[in-house]
């Protein structure tokens, strides 16, 4: 018996590169644009084309930003510095009206055993990570689903789907965040609107540069080793991740090759998960 042939890579030629999604018209708020991964996602979604509004509390970061923004070559769309500290929770939910696309993405890090951990912190990172994001979600729903069309990118962590010591706040924000992910999708679904995380293992930014002085503290020993023998023990690759590689992921899940993509959580984390 002969097997039925299936579809296939040929070798004949290559294929053609996917082109990089058009957002031309699409309005997308970033959170956390400051900071290395918002950044460089901000500067992506510019670049193919979408009106971004960039959310921050460090202003300086926000207008250097838009600097750099401003010098990107072709005919990106704008960028828009939004200074704003997400603990206030109303003026968070108020500058989601109206977009298309809502990455949510700014986070804080405390390194701390639980019974060193102080409350106030902890309830400062379950509101900036899973509070306001479900805010800002609350914000952008009513015009995504009005116009049928709506994108919701949450940039959780490796951390929203495993656990590591000493991080309890920034643990119980992703795995929430995750959660309401999958329900944000549940619910957009029959709107247009698709709701998904991409999880990162360790990204090369400054929020992981002050987490490898905070464990050389926590554990006693040099930041080589930190990053060494603790970041990337569970990695299966040992490096870290760039913050333009998470920027592709969200521009995929953006994109049009993504439609069918929802409630789902992009790992991006060498390997981690598969343990
Ligand atoms: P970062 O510290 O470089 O940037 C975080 C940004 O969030 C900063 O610009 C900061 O000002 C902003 N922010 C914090 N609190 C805020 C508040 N109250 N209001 C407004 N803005 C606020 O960090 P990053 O590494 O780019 O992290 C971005 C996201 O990616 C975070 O959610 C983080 O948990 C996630 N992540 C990072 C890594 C990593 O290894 N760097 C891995 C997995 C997931």
């Amino acid at each position: 018996m002969s097997l039925p042939t299936t579809p296939g890579p040929t070798t004949e030629s290559a294929p053609a590169p996917a082109p990089a999604p058009d957002l031309r018209g699409r309005t997308a708020l970033v959170t956390g644009a400051a900071g290395g991964i918002g950044r460089a996602c901000a500067l992506r979604l510019a670049a193919a084309g979408a009106q971004v509004r960039a959310v921050d509390r460090d202003a300086d970061g926000l207008a250097e930003l838009a600097e750099a923004a401003a010098r990107m070559p072709g005919s990106p769309g704008a960028l828009r510095p939004q200074p704003l500290d997400l603990t206030d929770l109303d003026a968070a939910e108020r500058a989601a009206a109206g977009v298309d696309i809502l990455v949510n993405n700014a986070g804080l890090q405390l390194v701390r055993p639980i019974q060193e951990f102080p409350p106030e912190v902890f309830q400062t990172v379950l509101t900036v990570m899973l509070h306001a994001p479900f805010r800002l979600i609350r914000g952008a729903l009513p015009h995504m689903y009005e116009q049928g069309w709506g994108r919701i990118v949450n940039i959780s962590s490796v951390h929203g789907l495993r656990a590591s010591a000493y991080k309890s706040a920034y643990v119980a924000a992703k795995h929430g965040l995750e959660g309401l992910s999958k329900v944000a999708a549940l619910e957009g679904a029959a709107h247009g609107v698709t709701s998904n995380c991409v999880s990162p293992g360790y990204v090369r930014t400054p929020l992981v540069e002050r987490q490898i002085a905070d464990q050389a503290a926590a554990h006693g020993i040099p930041a080589e080793q930190v990053v060494s023998e603790i970041m990337l023990a569970d990695s299966a690759m040992k490096r870290l991740l760039e913050p333009e590689e998470v920027a592709a992921a969200v521009l995929y899940l953006c994109g049009p090759d993504a439609s069918f993509v929802t409630g789902t959580s992009l790992s991006l984390d060498g390997g981690w998960t598969a343990h």
